[in-house]
């Protein structure tokens, strides 16, 4: 937004009980009216006519209606647009915009600038951990995304920089602003949460909501090679465990997402422990071809994508032990905006 009321964090972030509690002795009702301004994108405090004056220039003095900016907009010919973002003390993310063929806009949202899982394939965790983002700062991806006016967004995937569940407390304020009826009114069902895999947060998600379908990064279903690729991977036992307990209580669909390697996690072994790990579970399995990122080694190689008859080749694998397969579409190449590439600081990928 380029707001002229940028100077902190926001009211964007309040959920809207929250506002009525802050704003007070301002009425409920008022305050009400403000969350669903600022879900229609208001500009400032001025633009909102149901305000007496008095009350548009106290809470101006008082409030800043966002604390981000956008940075800069990059366009991918196949219609994906990344935004950087810039937060109130100088931190920069990054958001895009999924477009499919039927004009169907998906957010990917960021929870955290960088990420603290050190992922070997992922340029956010080659960045490393700056901080959690605020409620707000979730919240203004999907704004700053919508005042693009290309439809939608519809549907959010949390798969943007960062491990969403490291940053639950937040994440879940911004929803509760998200999915609230009064505001934005997203649908808990249009939002998919991703996730490297923390099975007390995944337990904790399932007892306190907000019910959302669930994508586990697998990539590997062996145990060795997750955790070479994945450090900070717990062990798939327990993950297991939590994602039975999660399925049981929501019945949401899972998804097991797998970065594919070329000659790495894509061999009739692979596709067994992937069986192994499904067993019990109602899954989709979806296939991500590794976007490239230059300089990330894996046992002192370069990572190098599969080919389409690599990738076509292990998903007939899993196919043939009874498992179900979809295939990432890959958008957002040309921005840095796809899977895995967001975190340039200066937007080249
Ligand atoms: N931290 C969460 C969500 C963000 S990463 C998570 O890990 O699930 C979103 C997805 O992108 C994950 O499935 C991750 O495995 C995948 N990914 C990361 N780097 C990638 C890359 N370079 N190419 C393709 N997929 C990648
Ligand atoms: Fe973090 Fe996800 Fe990237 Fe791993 S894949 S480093 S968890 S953002």
């Amino acid at each position: 937004m380029p707001s002229p009321e940028f100077s902190g964090p926001g009211l964007s972030g309040f959920p809207r009980e929250e506002l009525v509690s802050l704003l007070a002795p301002l009425p409920p009702y008022k305050a009400r009216e403000i969350f669903a301004w600022i879900a229609r994108g208001a500009e400032s405090f001025d633009t909102m006519t149901n305000l007496g004056k008095n009350e548009r220039e106290e809470l101006s003095r008082r409030f800043s209606l966002y604390g981000t900016r956008c940075r800069a907009r990059l366009d991918d010919p196949d219609g994906t647009v990344k935004l950087q973002i810039t937060l109130h003390d100088g931190a920069l993310i990054e958001t895009v915009l999924l477009r499919d063929r039927e004009g169907r806009g998906t957010a990917c949202l960021s929870t955290q600038a960088g990420c603290p899982m050190g992922c070997v394939f992922c340029k956010t965790g080659a960045l490393g951990f700056t901080r959690n983002l605020e409620a707000g700062e979730i919240v203004e991806q999907f704004l700053h995304l919508r005042r693009l006016n290309l439809g939608g967004p519809s549907h959010i995937v949390i798969m943007g920089m960062g491990e969403p569940l490291l940053n639950l407390g937040e994440l879940r304020r911004a929803l509760a602003v998200i999915m609230d009826k009064g505001g934005l009114g997203v649908s808990g069902r249009r939002i998919t949460l991703s996730t490297s895999g923390l099975s007390r947060e995944i337990r904790d998600l399932a007892d306190s909501g907000p019910p959302l379908p669930l994508a586990l990064s697998l990539t590997s279903a062996r145990e060795e090679l997750r955790g070479a690729l994945m450090p900070a991977a717990e062990k798939l036992s327990n993950l297991k465990e939590a994602l039975l307990y999660y399925q049981k209580k929501t019945r949401l669909r899972l998804t097991l997402e797998a970065a594919l390697f070329r000659g790495l996690n894509t061999g009739a072994e692979e596709a067994r422990a992937f069986r192994r790990f499904a067993q019990g579970l109602n899954v989709v399995v979806n296939l991500i071809p590794w976007n490239p990122v230059e300089g990330l080694l894996f046992r002192g190689l370069a990572l190098r994508e599969p080919s389409a008859a690599e990738t076509g080749a292990f998903a007939r694998l899993l196919e043939g032990e009874g498992l179900r397969v979809t295939r990432r579409f890959r958008r957002g190449r040309g921005v840095g905006g796809a899977c895995g590439q967001l975190g340039s600081p200066s937007g080249t990928p």
